[in-house]
């Protein structure tokens, strides 16, 4: 295993970051996690809609007091990635950990990834 990360923190209400064992720090709006969700489902829609997003309900339970996209519990799945449980219901995705660092967006990462 490459990447692993040490330490997952809600780092704010719509970021997550994540702290790399080679001390590395991603951050991450839930925003674009959801919408890269990595599930059989989500590819498909996105192939299916026509600007190539995800069409994500935008009403959402009140009881979870928040309108905005945000994992309700983030379950580690063995020793190689994190499953995402989302307020919008969907938890059919599975995030690896090199799929998260791939989708780092700092300078460095963008950088790196030519
Ligand atoms: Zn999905
Ligand atoms: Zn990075």
């Amino acid at each position: 295993m490459k990447y692993k990360p040490k330490e997952i923190i809600e780092f704010s209400d719509t970021t997550l970051m994540v702290i790399w064992e080679d001390g590395h720090e991603s951050l991450y709006l839930y925003d674009d996690l959801r919408q890269d969700c990595p599930c059989a489902t989500c590819r498909q829609l996105r192939k299916n809609s026509e600007d190539g997003k995800l069409p994500i309900k935008k009403t959402i339970p009140l009881k979870l007091k928040s309108e905005k996209i945000k994992p309700i519990e983030i379950e580690p799945i063995g020793l190689y990635a994190y499953k995402f449980h989302w307020n919008d219901k969907h938890d059919t995705g599975i995030y690896t950990f090199e799929f998260l660092r791939n989708l780092c967006a700092c300078d460095e990462c963008a950088s790196n990834s030519e």
